[in-house]
């Protein structure tokens, strides 16, 4: 076989980047496009030792999980890569992501609910992820590059898959739908005073990125601009146009980013307009959100994610709780309701502000917040609390999952439940088998669709300390 083949397959899985896979004499393809239960016909394009690479040419036969993509420029943007497969079929494919990971990774035997349990098994009980009932336009947040299209025009939109490439973009279906109104409103604004365009080779020019939220209960609107420069000419005419065509504009701040990698938010900023940052309410409770905070862009699935973190928690008043990496304190304060005391850590000091201000608003007196990298606030908290007791203790890492050293604190202090909220189920299913050689046992595990049409997978899960 060689470049250029042209093969027919049928798809039988679907890589955790959202690529088919089909094999022929079981040499396995990777095949962008395709869905499993599709046959598909195929060009070779890249041949390795133990598998390849082929591009789709033709369905011959549907699989009946597929579906018309909603999106337009579906295929050649990065950011949905499986629009063309039905939503429940999604939910199959995350949960069945989640079960992949805890086996392969984490060495964890898996029952799914509903199954007789295996005899005198160690087994984590998974559930079916929990989608959406509507699975578009969910996102709170739109953050776009703004960049020069080949022909020397202002782009904003996204990444093509696997490159710098901004493919224009103008409507987007899983965004809150007044993010257009925002970028096309900035464009305008770029145009009419000549703001010039980041380059990301030369390292000059001024606008970089163009983030937005929303307040999805609310309806308040945050843009921010992203800029190389310590000052942007011209913001307050920029606050005045978004004022009369964005419903709901509240703020605009810019954040400055001086750096030459691909970090997209600098650590410094200024308010331009507005107070600096908008407010939601998630779980019956108000909070308020600075750009540079970390906030889930799903807010209705952030109910039902952290209303899961909660049940796991199963806190009856008593219970003294940490929550680790706890951003603007969304977790930290759902705990403190039902708790009597939280302790909640988190690094990026914007965050921190909010969080404190978030417990204020909320009437909630029971919770402290530490500024500071978990591997070091959690140490350093334990050695100066010997006698106090840890009762839950909730994790929400980034992706590359917990550093080992908190996680060897968490065992010390030993609580009797760990809750690992992780959008990463790879880093997950490693740390679950680092906690179980420390004794700590995976009971169940709750995948929640907070990112539809895209690949990603959020999930919880509760460990209790064996006894
Ligand atoms: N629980 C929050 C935030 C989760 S995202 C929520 O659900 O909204 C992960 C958070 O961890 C981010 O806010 C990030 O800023 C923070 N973070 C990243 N590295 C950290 C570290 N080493 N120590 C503490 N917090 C960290």
């Amino acid at each position: 076989m060689e470049k250029n083949d042209i093969l027919t397959v049928k798809i039988e899985d679907l890589t955790a980047d959202g690529e088919g896979v089909g094999k022929l004499d079981g040499f396995p393809f990777f095949i962008k496009d395709t869905v499993p239960g599709d046959v598909a016909r195929c060009a070779v394009m890249k041949l390795q030792k133990n598998y390849g690479f082929a591009r789709l040419l033709e369905i011959l036969e549907p699989s009946p999980d597929r579906t018309e993509a909603h999106c337009p420029i579906a295929r050649a943007c990065g950011g949905c890569q499986l629009q063309h497969l039905s939503y429940e079929a999604q939910l199959r494919f995350k949960t069945k992501r989640v079960a992949d990971a805890l086996q392969r990774i984490g060495g964890l035997s898996i029952r799914m609910a509903g199954e007789e349990p295996g005899e005198g098994r160690d087994e984590v009980l998974l559930y079916p992820a929990l989608g959406m009932e509507e699975p578009w336009h969910y996102r709170n947040k739109a953050q776009v590059p703004v960049g020069k299209a080949r022909d020397g025009s202002l782009v904003m939109g996204f990444y093509a898959r696997h490159s710098h490439e901004i493919i224009p973009q103008e409507s987007c279906m899983i965004t809150f739908p007044e993010a257009q109104t925002v970028l096309q409103t900035v464009r305008e604004w770029m145009r009419r005073f000549g703001v010039s365009v980041y380059n990301e080779v030369s390292g000059t020019g001024v606008l970089r990125h163009v983030l937005a939220r929303k307040g999805m209960r609310t309806g308040e609107i945050l843009v921010c601009l992203v800029s190389r420069k310590r000052r942007i000419r011209h913001e307050n005419e920029l606050a005045e146009m978004l004022r009369s065509t964005v419903p709901g504009f509240a703020t605009l701040t810019v954040n400055v980013n001086e750096g030459r990698d691909n970090v997209i938010l600098g650590r410094e900023g200024y308010t331009a307009f507005g107070p600096g940052f908008i407010e939601d309410e998630i779980g019956g409770l108000r909070f308020r959100i600075s750009p540079e905070s970390f906030f889930q862009v799903n807010s209705e699935q952030m109910e039902v994610l952290y209303g899961k973190a909660l049940e796991f928690a199963g806190l009856r008043g008593e219970e003294t709780v940490w929550d680790l990496y706890s951003g603007i304190g969304t977790i930290s304060l759902f705990l403190a309701k039902k708790a009597s005391k939280v302790y909640g850590c988190e690094i990026v000091p914007q965050a921190i502000r909010n969080a404190r201000e978030n417990a204020r608003l909320n009437g909630l007196g029971n919770v402290t917040f530490y500024e500071g990298a978990a591997e070091e606030v959690l140490p350093r908290w334990a050695s100066e609390h010997p006698e106090e007791r840890i009762d839950v203790i909730v994790v929400d890492p980034p992706r590359k999952g917990l550093d080992l050293r908190c996680l060897e604190t968490i065992c010390q202090i030993a609580p009797e439940r760990v809750i690992y909220v992780s959008c990463d189920p790879a880093t997950l299913a490693r740390d679950l088998a680092l906690f179980r050689e420390r004794g700590y046992r995976a009971e169940c595990a709750q995948p929640v669709d907070q990112f539809c049409q895209t690949v990603h997978v959020e999930s919880v899960v509760l460990m209790a300390r064996a006894e």
